[in-house]
């Protein structure tokens, strides 16, 4: 081939406002272009101890399993429900959207008894309806929600889910990947047993590495399978002895430049404090919504359970939305994004997560946003937009 059709890569600079991937720290970038080590190497291992000790200050729990599954975010998801549930085991999944339908389907592909538990778009899921159903199912090997719906924008409350799952004998999983680090996560407190994440949302790091936590009374359901994990890569078991200190039996090759990756973003986490953190999530949530209300937005998610990470609205009546993402990405370099299923063409999913939740962002997004929807002359006053936003900043 000719070497000159394909240059060097010079990708534009886009601000990443979309469900994921959001913006990256320079750090970050800068830690991931440092010389590789070997992944055996001792400082290597070091490092590895590192990142479990900063995932489990994050994921606020004391669990010894602990670790960065390497794959995307769904990898983790995969990774939660291969290693607990064996054929013809029984698994309530609440499906309040796309990502709670996914698990549903790694049930499936598992060989799991499935009971899903179909939920509006936008809504959570009561408490008394997951208790009806583990009342009802009988043996239940696994509850899975979703804590943070990022196709809807809803949050899941989980208070007294974990004891309710225990109560009946049952492991509760649960996505947080688009609430770690940017909605307060409490593994230990929830009493969850699997949980796990991704690293391009809250944690603002490229994709690539999946943090897992897993509770000592999963493990002990991974112990007592009477079957083999349908996955070799995402065995528990042996992905433990991979990370376990002291052991570190090869397994797979880690992506070290990604764990160098997660690391330093996981250092920009904790030196800015959890509490801050979710502190400044809000903040901008509120003055974005403040905002696109005032271009004629409503939000599509629940009151009261609205993700501060994630800004899920319907578009202006009458606005083609896709022409006004267009616009926002063709004429302002900036990512923002649509629905999925049954929302497509109808919201807009707006992600202020990590360092993509700053001041300048929700401005300057507002702004794209008016200028567009001007162009369809669905533009309210001038300016009204970004009063909103202000407004709600001089409150906060
Ligand atoms: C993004 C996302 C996933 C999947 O993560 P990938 O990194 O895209 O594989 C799973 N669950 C939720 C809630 C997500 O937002």
């Amino acid at each position: 081939m000719n070497v000159s059709a394909v240059p060097e890569l010079a990708p534009p600079l886009r601000l990443l406002l979309g469900p994921g991937p959001s913006m990256v720290h320079p750090r970050v970038l800068r830690a991931m272009s440092t010389p590789l080590l070997g992944h055996l190497d001792p400082r290597f291992l070091e490092i590895m101890n590192e990142v479990q000790a900063q995932l489990r200050a994050v994921f606020r729990t004391e669990n010894p399993f602990t670790i960065a599954v390497s794959g995307t975010g769904s990898a983790g998801m995969e990774a939660a429900l291969v290693n607990l549930i064996e054929p013809g085991d029984a698994a309530i999944v609440v499906a309040a959207g796309v990502f709670g339908n996914r698990m549903a389907e790694i049930v499936g592909r598992c060989g799991g008894r499935l009971v899903k538990l179909d939920v509006p778009w936008g809504q959570v899921c009561e408490l008394g309806r997951i208790e009806e159903a583990l009342r009802k199912e009988g043996k239940v090997k696994v509850v899975a929600v979703v804590h943070a719906e990022t196709s809807t924008g809803a949050q899941q409350p989980m208070e007294g889910l974990g004891k309710l799952c225990h109560a009946h004998g049952a492991l509760l999983v649960v996505d947080t990947v688009t609430s770690l680090g940017g909605v307060p996560v409490e593994v230990d407190a929830w009493e969850a047993d699997a949980v796990y994440s991704g690293t391009q949302k809250c944690l603002s790091c490229p994709p690539g590495l999946a943090p897992l936590t897993l509770s000592p009374r999963a493990l002990d359901a991974v112990k007592a399978r009477k079957t083999k994990v349908q996955s070799w890569y995402l065995d528990a078991g042996m992905v433990a002895d991979y990370w376990a200190e002291g052991k570190r039996v090869y397994h797979h090759t880690a992506p070290i430049s990604m764990v160098y990756a997660l690391r330093e973003s996981l250092r920009l986490v904790l030196e800015e404090g959890l509490e801050a953190r979710f502190a400044r999530h809000r903040r901008h949530s509120a003055a974005l919504m403040a905002g696109v209300a005032a271009l004629g937005c409503s939000p599509q998610a629940q009151e009261g359970h609205r993700l501060p990470s994630l800004n899920c609205v319907r578009a202006p009546a009458g606005v083609d939305e896709g022409a006004v993402r267009k616009a926002l990405l063709n004429e302002h370099d900036i990512e923002i994004g649509g629905g999925l299923g049954p929302l497509a063409g109808q919201v807009w999913r707006i992600g202020l997560m990590g360092e993509s939740s700053r001041q300048e962002n929700v401005l300057a997004v507002l702004a794209a946003l008016e200028q567009a929807l001007a162009k369809q002359g669905k533009a309210p006053k001038p300016g009204a937009s970004l009063a909103a936003a202000l407004e709600s900043y001089a409150r906060s």
